[in-house]
């Protein structure tokens, strides 16, 4: 038998890694996991989640409850999750125990509440719009207008955030403890996936940029390398390491970022984890943002992000307006004879106006290549629905 390296460190197989969430960010950690032996556990609130059938053990539960995600976590090697809103108490108590938790739970607890990631950023001279934390909604002028209100804790994909344009919108405000922010000019939306281990290395994918569609305000695609000078392009990856850094973070942290009109680069707010601005890393980048996310959580050496083609970019495949039922999927036959394409489909059971169902990687030498490509098979890409037989027999009854 060969003799075992004495520079090499030792690797185990069959590693018990538990993920809080089990939605599609899970699902493509779970196929970078299998490449580790890492035997990969779920819990999640929905019996339907998307990783529900692929992982060597489902459990069905609150991920908010500090007792249920210690029952959860006990006896395993390393735990992490693919949704920041869990149970801060609950890592907290696995930790003591000997679990490996990723993201820690310190950065955890700074990170779900938007009011403590501001007063992080302003305390660690991070660059970031002036903001006011208030209480009620009866302090929401306190900044002037127009002014953006952000629920602190539990808003998700916009929802929790207000544009509040003058005076006469505040009767629209929430009401809950917020964090009122200075409306940036926004020249472009911007975001930076960063990891760092615990030997304090740290890679950058290239930087990303969200282009919106005005019409519907939503984020229209993703494509990376961003469309900025190379300064920008420095000052964007700078800061995200900054944060990184600063927080002593260990794990995958994703940075978004505003290039504003006066062309200052400002943080918006951090997520740590993988990211849907990630998502053609899979296709584009040596080493997928679920990969880096792994290595980081098992303590391995982080892999290169550098592109294998030189432009990667991505489209969510959302539900149409009025979809309801069985996913019934339209696009993916041209997605699949497009050159550099590749579709991912989610395995959500049901499709609901509007819900990410997927999406389609792009890639190519040129923005200009990845672009046509995008534009032949985007108005393609649609997701409607069937009425699935339970749900027949029900309309029926009624
Ligand atoms: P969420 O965490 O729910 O995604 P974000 O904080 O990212 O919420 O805000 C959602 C969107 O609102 C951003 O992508 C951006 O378009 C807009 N936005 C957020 N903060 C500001 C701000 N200070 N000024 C202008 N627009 C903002």
């Amino acid at each position: 038998m060969a003799s075992t390296s004495k520079n090499s460190a030792s690797f185990g197989p069959a590693l018990r890694l538990g993920v809080l969430g089990g939605g599609q960010l899970g699902r493509m950690m779970i196929q970078s996991a299998v490449d580790f032996d890492a035997r990969v556990e779920v819990m999640d609130p929905s019996l339907d989640a998307p990783c529900r059938y692929l992982t060597h053990r489902f459990v069905h539960g609150d991920l908010q409850d500090a007792n249920a995600v210690e029952a959860f976590g006990k006896g395993l090697d390393c735990l992490t999750i693919e949704i920041e809103h869990v149970s801060v108490e609950g890592l907290r108590r696995l930790e003591k125990q000997g679990v490996r938790v990723i993201p820690k739970p310190d950065h955890l607890a700074i990170i779900q509440d938007k009011g403590l990631q501001k007063q992080f950023f302003a305390q660690h001279g991070i660059p970031t719009s002036p903001f006011q934390l208030i209480d009620d909604a009866r302090q929401v002028g306190a900044m002037g207008f127009p002014i953006v209100q952000k629920m602190r804790k539990g808003g998700y994909d916009g929802k929790g955030v207000k544009v509040l344009k003058t005076a006469d919108d505040s009767a629209q405000a929430f009401e809950v403890p917020s964090v009122l922010e200075e409306a940036v000019s926004i020249n472009k939306e911007l975001s930076v996936i960063v990891a760092r281990n615990s030997a304090g290395d740290i890679q950058c994918f290239p930087v990303v940029e969200a282009v919106f569609d005005p019409e519907a305000n939503l984020v229209d695609y993703l494509i990376a390398p961003a469309n900025i000078s190379l300064e920008e392009a420095q000052t964007a990856e700078r800061i995200a390491i900054q944060v990184a850094e600063c927080m002593a973070f260990e794990g995958l942290l994703a940075v978004e970022l505003f290039l504003d009109n006066g062309g200052q680069i400002l943080v918006n707010e951090v997520a740590p984890r993988t990211h849907n601005s990630g998502h053609h890393t899979i296709e584009a980048n040596v080493t997928s943002q679920f990969e880096q996310h792994l290595r980081t959580v098992l303590d391995l050496p982080l892999g290169s992000t550098a592109p294998v083609h030189a432009v990667g970019a991505m489209v969510n495949v959302v539900g149409g307006a009025d979809a309801h039922g069985i996913p019934d999927y339209f696009g993916i036959d041209v997605a699949l004879t497009t050159e550099g394409v590749h579709p991912h489909l989610y395995g959500k059971s049901r499709v609901k106006p509007f819900r990410k169902m997927g999406h389609v990687t792009i890639t190519g030498e040129t923005r200009e290549e990845v672009l046509d490509r995008m534009m032949r098979i985007r108005e393609q890409l649609a997701v409607e629905g069937k009425p699935a037989p339970g749900d027949l027999s029900k309309a029926a009854e009624h």
